[in-house]
């Protein structure tokens, strides 16, 4: 179910949604909660686990975003101690949470730092110094923050995994497992995943307890709007492999392409 498909029901206060949260966000447009924010928001303010099936697109940000702001940051940072932490599979994820993060609670002066690979770590050894409320982080840097004793977990509240398959795709879960074992085990934790194969459902069940389980489809495309795919196959015999993929390429030209081989060396 979309937003555009449900009633009205009473705005972000209905959900229990403070009244500085909730007006930061009529001033960002947003009537009404979508589907997962109506369903999820009230469950996270209680402090329940929440496995949430759910894709971007859904408004899945502000489900976590919001009850994060509410519980647990108060405008005053420590140094190295975040309240809650939310670890995202990409740079690009970290960098959009941590402002989306930024833009609801800035009524509460929030403090949010995105932490990920690549960036210069010098920049975010300062950044941590100074204290923010809340991390977003992708594992894999938020383990060397770990490591170097400059990311200090033992004061986090809640915790959010967001896009978990992407992250288990990535190679995370070891990195996952590592970093949970550094927070409380009285914390908060949700689970937001595209997809909840086994892998994600064992996850679910070592870190989260009894947790609230929400699912919500993808958002549809508007009648007129479904993007229009031709899929075409050639089938050619092995040997031929290689030069027919050099005239398709040759003759669609696209400005970009992904090509699946089934063996590395093939990759090569
Ligand atoms: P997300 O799934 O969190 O990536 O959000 C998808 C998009 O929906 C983002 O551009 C949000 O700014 C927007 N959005 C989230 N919640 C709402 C809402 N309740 N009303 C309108 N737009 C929203």
């Amino acid at each position: 179910m979309t937003r555009d498909d449900v009633p009205p029901t009473g705005g972000f206060a209905a959900l229990g949604v403070e009244p500085a949260l909730a007006s930061a966000l009529e001033a960002l447009g947003y009537e009404e909660p979508t589907a997962i924010q109506r369903e999820s928001i009230p469950p996270l303010l209680e402090g329940r686990d929440l496995l949430g099936q759910a894709a971007t697109g859904t408004g899945k940000t502000a489900a976590f975003a919001l009850p994060i702001l509410q519980r647990v940051v108060t405008g005053e940072p420590e140094p190295n101690r975040p309240r809650a932490l939310v670890l995202v599979p990409t740079r690009e994820l970290a960098m959009q949470v941590a402002e989306a993060l930024h833009r609801y609670g800035r009524a509460k002066h929030a403090s949010v730092l995105p932490i990920y690979g690549g960036q210069h770590i010098g920049q975010q050894l300062r950044a941590l110094q100074r204290g923010a409320e809340v991390v977003v982080a992708t594992p894999g840097r938020a383990l060397d923050h770990i490591e170097r004793g400059t990311l200090d977990l033992g004061g986090v509240r809640v915790v959010v995994l967001d896009e978990a398959d992407e992250m288990l795709d990535m190679g995370f879960a070891e990195d996952l497992d590592a970093i949970l074992k550094r927070t409380p085990k009285e914390r908060q934790t949700a689970l937001f995943s595209a997809t909840l194969p086994k892998r994600i459902l064992s996850i679910a069940e070592k870190h989260l307890r009894n947790p609230v389980r929400i699912a919500i489809a993808a958002p549809r495309p508007q009648a007129g709007e479904a993007p229009r795919v031709r899929q075409v196959a050639y089938v050619v015999a092995r040997p031929h492999k290689h030069a027919a993929l050099g005239r398709v390429l040759d003759m669609e030209s696209p400005t970009s392409a992904i090509v699946f081989c089934r063996t590395k060396r093939e990759v090569d």
